[in-house]
């Protein structure tokens, strides 16, 4: 188990500020870089992987230390058992997220049956790389995937990459997340409803209003109503913003 290294940003204890595990007490591990480049992105300089990891110490204290990169799997096992073991019950799961988690497809094939010895694993992925979800899906319990709009992330259209995720990740409980701003576009969310409808309707769609640099929101009300209209094909269609940058959480 110690030969398995990976390239980590950090490791801690804090809420679930997104998607339908909104609330949540999760530990969160988080892998380094990412094949997009989103324009709100708020983890910039994904692409370079950091000298040091930092593992809290204390579930959800911010008492880091680092640990240079990159992380033997052994680390985090037992940094995340030993939290287990003196706090049994207050972690709901681990959530797997970036950067992007599925680059690191090969080395995850490894790590997530052991992981999911302590607590149940939750994936957050932007939903674009079904190759490399794959070999992953028996250690899952649950996905969190994106749908990226060219409008609001700057990046290329997707659609065909996330047909393919969505195909794939509808094997287990699976909700899909697009983030929303003034500038969005009718036919991108009507689009994205027709893909999730085509796999599964009952699939929870989360439209997540845009939050600025300063913190507002970049969508405004009305705007907000008139795209969750736009979903009346599917069941399940709610609101959130990231509640955990204004309740002060990582
Ligand atoms: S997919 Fe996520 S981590 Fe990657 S650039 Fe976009 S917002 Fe950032």
């Amino acid at each position: 188990m110690s030969n398995l290294q990976a390239p980590l940003v950090e490791c801690f204890s804090s809420i679930q500020g997104e998607g339908v595990l909104v609330g949540l007490r999760q530990v969160f591990l988080r892998f380094s870089g990412c094949n997009l480049n989103c324009k709100f992105c708020d983890t910039p300089g994904m692409s370079a992987v950091p000298d040091d990891c930092l593992l809290e110490l204390t579930p959800g204290r911010r008492d880091f230390f680092k640990v240079p990169n990159p992380v033997p799997l052994e680390r985090v096992a037992t940094l995340i058992e030993s939290w287990t073991a003196a706090w049994p019950g207050i972690h709901h799961s681990i959530s797997v997220t970036g950067g992007e988690p599925l680059l690191f497809g090969t080395l995850l094939e490894e790590w997530l049956p052991v992981l999911k010895k302590l607590l149940p694993i939750y994936l957050e992925t932007n939903g674009t790389l079904p190759e490399a979800l794959a070999p992953l899906i028996p250690h899952l319990d649950s996905i969190g995937m994106d749908i990226k709009l060219p409008s609001s992330t700057g990046c290329p259209e997707l659609w065909d990459q996330h047909h393919a995720f969505l195909e794939l990740a509808a094997m287990k409980e699976v909700f899909v997340k697009i983030v929303v701003g003034q500038e969005t576009e009718d036919w991108e969310i009507q689009r994205s409803c027709a893909m999730i409808a085509s796999v599964d309707p009952g699939i929870p769609l989360i439209l997540q209003p845009v939050t600025r640099d300063d913190g507002s929101i970049g969508i405004d009300s009305l705007r907000t109503l008139e795209l969750q209209e736009l979903c009346s094909s599917l069941r399940e269609v709610r609101v959130i913003p990231q509640t955990h940058k204004f309740m002060g959480q990582l």
